[in-house]
């Protein structure tokens, strides 16, 4: 299954990706995980990227497809993937066309995840007090400020990416206000179709 999650930042793609990689045994490909890997190990694409996300704006096209183009080529990814924060860009989407078709390879889905932004921060309040509470790491762009930032690229560069899947007719919408078991009832009844 080759599956993309669209949806703003803290609308649960990556919990929800985190579920579909169970039931589907695809890897989850985000590109913020790789790019956080990146910069924890110090890497020149780390090094580069650090202040962009630490601002909570977007890391180059450039460097994001160059990251997809090599991760959907390894091993693991032939069989499938979920494609978590990419594409964000309508450059980014055209990329990934072009990456696909040059494999002879289709999308199966687009699921955009449609939630009401105006309760996103306290979301994201929510998910860094969750992950201190557990002692695990909380992400620096999680900050309430950053958040804003990351929500204003979001409405000035990726809110154009779904309506190119739509024009395409390859999106579909959930409604990602539900409790996190309905959104993942929603997602498994679309995509065990498309398993089948
Ligand atoms: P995420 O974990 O998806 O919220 O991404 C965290 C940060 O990584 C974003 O705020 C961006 O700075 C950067 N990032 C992740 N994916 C992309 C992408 N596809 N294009 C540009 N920047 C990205």
């Amino acid at each position: 299954m080759r599956l993309i999650l669209l949806g703003p930042p803290g609308a649960g793609k990556g919990t929800q990706a985190k579920r579909l990689v169970e039931r589907y045994g695809v890897p989850q490909l985000s590109t913020g995980d790789m790019l956080r890997a990146a910069v924890a190990a110090g890497t020149p694409v780390g090094l580069k990227a650090k202040a962009v996300m630490d601002a909570g704006q977007l890391v180059s096209d450039e460097i994001v497809i160059g990251i997809i183009a090599d991760r959907i080529g390894e091993e693991d990814a032939r069989k499938g993937f979920i494609l978590d924060g990419f594409p964000r860009t309508v450059a980014q989407a055209e990329a990934l066309d072009a990456l696909l078709a040059q494999k002879g390879l289709k999308l199966d889905a687009v699921i955009e995840l449609v939630v009401d932004q105006d309760g996103l921060v306290n979301r994201i309040i929510n998910r860094a007090n969750e992950s201190r509470a557990k002692g695990e790491p909380v992400r620096a762009d999680d900050d309430p400020d950053v958040f804003r930032t990351r929500l204003a690229a979001y409405n000035r560069d990726t809110a154009v990416v779904a309506p190119y899947y739509e024009k395409k007719g390859q999106l579909t919408k959930v409604d990602g206000n539900q409790p996190i078991d309905a959104v993942s009832g929603a997602l498994f009844a679309l995509l065990d179709k498309v398993d089948a």
